[in-house]
């Protein structure tokens, strides 16, 4: 991956430090309750945070952090995987240092929790007891929203939007194509993880086209009316790829929602009427909190509601809910997101535990998207709690995007100004040295 500079380091733990900041400083002495227990489900953006941010400040506390999985590959920068602008490896780690600190990281599934016991269930056949519970099991996909999708057509036609075996998969579907096949992008409805994720997919697949099979096309199939970052990605795909990229975005005569899948010859049909046969088909269906989220009775619907001074859930006493699974109004679920929000937790578990004053929290997020090599975009904003539509909500300030017609230079500046978010993030949800 490409090297970056203390500089760009140092921007980086400006951007996504800046709700910690001044919230974790609790003194070790200060933690009244050593044997508290903090079980934290979810070891991705969210629950690796939290995990590493609360033993660090309190290594008396008795931290487990449940993740399935013995390796995390992030699905921020997988596009620029499929992209070949980094490695698989880039994107991939470990528990290491987590692990180091002190947390006892245990890799089984979360099958149920017991709330009136405090109790959490493996599948392993552990139980582990809690004084808090964290959930931050990221998404569940509705594979059903698709017809003719489903798990197993996910081999077939992968989504990718759950980062590894299955973007591994989609890179090899791309690679095997012959130049001039057919590559057909589906879109999910809202809400899902990473509102500009799949625009940021259209240009990285793109771009590998371009480089490596250029009569290919891409078509994209889009249920919604508009997306994150429209202007200057939509400028972006005519400056780059204009001979390869279609877009079909909903409006008010036809829907590009898909009506039909047929994972073994490769048919797709949108309700508008549109027929493609595609030799790649990326399929990314509606989405919903991870299982756990809904087993934990936290969920309303699709998502889990949550406070949002502290993002504990609503409805279950002693239990948060972070990151994508949760509903954080005007927060999107991204990455930079759950760190943000999993800092607010970790603060909010130590002043409770510690039976410390609250302080106010402060959420933030940006979102950098590729739309070529030197060419990077952003959106982002500050979120504190407040009202919306008469209800308690986290609420948008100073928001800033990316705008069409910037200059070349700032382009190429957000591109590697994305390259020090990444490596910042990552050491800072898996406890790296910087
Ligand atoms: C293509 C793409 C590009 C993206 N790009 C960006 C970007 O540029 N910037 C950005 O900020 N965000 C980006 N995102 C979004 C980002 O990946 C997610 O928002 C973020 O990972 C959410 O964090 P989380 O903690 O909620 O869930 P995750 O990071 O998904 O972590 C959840 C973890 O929980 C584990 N788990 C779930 N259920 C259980 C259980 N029952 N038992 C044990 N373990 C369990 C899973 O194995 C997983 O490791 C992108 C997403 C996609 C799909």
């Amino acid at each position: 991956m490409k090297k970056i500079t203390r500089r760009q380091l140092g921007y980086m733990a400006g951007a996504a430090g800046v709700a910690a900041v001044g919230t974790l400083t609790f003194g070790r002495a200060a933690i009244a309750q050593g044997s508290a227990k903090v079980v934290v489900v979810g070891g991705g953006a969210g629950g690796a945070t939290v995990a590493n941010k609360i033993k660090a400040a309190a290594p008396n506390l008795d931290v487990t952090l449940v993740e399935a999985n013995p390796a995390f590959t992030t699905c921020f920068f997988s596009n620029l995987y499929l992209g070949g602008l980094v490695s698989f490896d880039d994107i991939t780690h470990d528990y290491k240092n987590i692990s180091d600190l002190g947390v006892k990281v245990v890799h089984d599934w979360a099958e149920d929790v017991d709330t009136a016991a405090k109790v959490v269930k493996l599948k392993g056949g552990t139980q582990l007891p809690y004084d808090r519970l964290v959930l931050s099991p990221g998404i569940e996909l509705k594979y059903d929203s698709v017809p003719g999708y489903s798990k197993e057509a996910a081999e077939l036609m992968p989504h990718a939007w759950q980062a590894g075996a299955q973007t591994k998969l989609l890179k090899a579907k791309l690679e095997a194509m012959d130049d001039g096949g057919l590559v057909v992008l589906a879109a999910p409805p809202n809400p899902y993880r990473c509102p500009p994720g799949p625009y940021e997919r259209m240009c990285m697949i793109a771009h590998y086209l371009k480089t490596a099979k250029p009569k290919s096309k891409l078509i994209l199939f889009d249920p919604k009316t508009k997306f994150s970052k429209q202007g200057a990605f939509m400028e972006g795909f005519k400056a780059h790829y204009a001979d390869i990229i279609e877009v079909n975005l909903t409006d008010e005569i036809d829907s590009y929602a898909l009506t039909r899948v047929d994972p073994k010859t490769g048919e797709i049909e949108t309700a508008s009427g549109r027929k493609e046969k595609a030799d790649v088909a990326n399929i990314v269906p509606a989405q919903r909190a991870g299982l756990i989220a809904h087993r934990a009775g936290c969920a309303e619907g699709d998502w889990c509601p949550t406070n949002p001074e502290n993002m504990s859930s609503t409805k279950v006493e002693n239990v948060y809910v972070l990151g994508d699974a949760s509903v954080a109004t005007e927060m999107p679920k991204s990455a930079f997101s759950a760190n943000s929000q999993a800092k607010v937790v970790a603060a909010d578990i130590l002043a409770e535990l510690a039976e410390k004053k609250k302080f106010p929290p402060r959420f933030r997020n940006t979102c950098w998207s590729a739309i070529a090599p030197k060419d990077g975009i952003k959106v982002g904003a500050n979120y504190t709690p407040g009202e919306k539509e008469g209800k308690p909500a986290l609420v948008a300030k100073d928001s800033f995007v990316s705008k069409p017609g910037e200059p070349v230079g700032l382009r190429e500046e957000t591109f590697t100004e994305s390259f020090g978010w990444y490596s910042g993030i990552v050491s800072d949800i898996f406890a790296k040295p910087a």
